[in-house]
């Protein structure tokens, strides 16, 4: 950690800090530049930083306190430089390889469901994702069909042979979903939820961690240690927009901050253009920009009829839709030399 007084700090604050350090048993460096002092703190242990750096903020003439080891670890570059592969059954993220998951915001029927998997098979998609548990920002929202949802993605993916990824809310559905899908959602509004973090993490199925609606890509990346720190590194992380003062956009997507968490992590990262953006026709564009600055997959909603989906009907593609945006991603593919699936 280094501490970084401000330009009006006196001997007796940069004394102060000196002896905060002391105090815990660590070691410091001063040095004192022609602005203002720095102080290199020596042999803070990784779990101490954070507590360390709120009370030293606390002393006067401090102006900031910076970590120098990314408070991530296990998912972080500094552990790993090359990206890793993540799969989804045969599916794969990263490392040169995108994938496509699509399918409906929320399994409504078996027909319904059916036939959006067969529509995105057909079209080339490489998994099929459909709500069993849904996140509703309203109780009396349609909060989906919870187990016999489960029991119909298994049964389209039975029949299209495309493995399945599906959201557990809660820390009580993990076990249950891990035994239909092929990889556990877990959504913007669960991204602290750390229990469940911790029980994605013990279930050792793949996990798309998507990110909150207000996190900061330090928080996301935190979040993603949380799974990994239960020793499971099949984690693929989803941008999925964040929220800001913009409201022509469901939310804003962050593909700048989607590579500046790649940069900081060697985790695949997919994108998520339907709830980011909230309206079907921007599904494609986002998509390809999000593909061209480097992501690892695209989430996409897909719906036999959005126009009687139970809900995000604006944002849910039609199947005819979904193919031209494939036949573009295809295009896009071949120009970037990214493997598809
Ligand atoms: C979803 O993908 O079904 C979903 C609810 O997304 P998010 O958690 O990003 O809102
Ligand atoms: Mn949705």
């Amino acid at each position: 950690m280094i501490i970084i007084m401000d330009s009006k700090a006196t001997d007796a604050d940069i004394q102060a800090v000196i002896s905060a350090l002391d105090e815990r048993g660590y070691g410091h460096h001063v040095s004192r530049g022609v602005e203002r002092t720095l102080i290199g703190a020596i042999g803070t242990p990784d779990g101490e930083k954070q507590a360390m750096s709120d009370r030293l903020m606390t002393i006067p003439g401090v102006e900031r306190v910076v970590a120098i080891l990314r408070p991530y670890k296990l998912v972080s570059r500094e552990h790993q430089e090359e990206t890793s592969t993540v799969y989804i059954g045969t599916a794969a993220f990263g490392g040169g390889h995108a994938s496509i998951i699509a399918g409906p915001c929320t399994v409504e029927t078996e027909k319904q469901t059916l036939e959006a998997a067969r529509a995105v098979k057909a079209a080339g998609a490489h998994c099929l994702r459909g709500g069993a548990f849904k996140p509703r920002t309203s109780p009396y929202d349609f909060q989906g069909l919870g187990e016999d949802a489960l029991k119909i993605l298994a049964a389209a993916r039975d029949e299209t042979g495309l493995p399945v990824v599906t959201e557990a809310r809660d820390v009580r559905h993990v076990e249950l979903v891990a035994r239909y899908a092929d990889a556990i959602q877990l959504g913007a509004r669960n991204m602290q939820n750390y229990d469940l973090l911790k029980s994605t993490g013990e279930a050792g199925i793949p996990v798309i961690l998507k990110r909150g609606l207000s996190a900061t890509v330090e928080e996301w990346l935190k979040a993603a240690e949380y799974v990994a720190a239960e020793g499971n590194l099949n984690i693929i992380l989803c941008e999925r927009g964040i929220r800001t003062f913009e409201t022509i956009t469901r939310f804003t997507l962050d593909l700048a901050g989607m590579v500046a968490a790649k940069q900081e992590t060697h985790l695949p990262i997919i994108l998520d253009p339907s709830h980011a953006t909230g309206h079907h026709s921007l599904v494609q564009p986002m998509t390809l920009a999000g593909l061209a600055a480097g992501g690892d997959g695209v989430m996409v909603e897909v719906h036999p009829h959005p126009d009687r989906a139970l809900c995000d009907s604006i944002q849910q593609l039609t199947p005819r839709n979904f193919e031209k945006l494939m036949e573009r991603v295809g295009q896009l593919a071949a120009a970037l030399g990214l493997q598809l699936g």
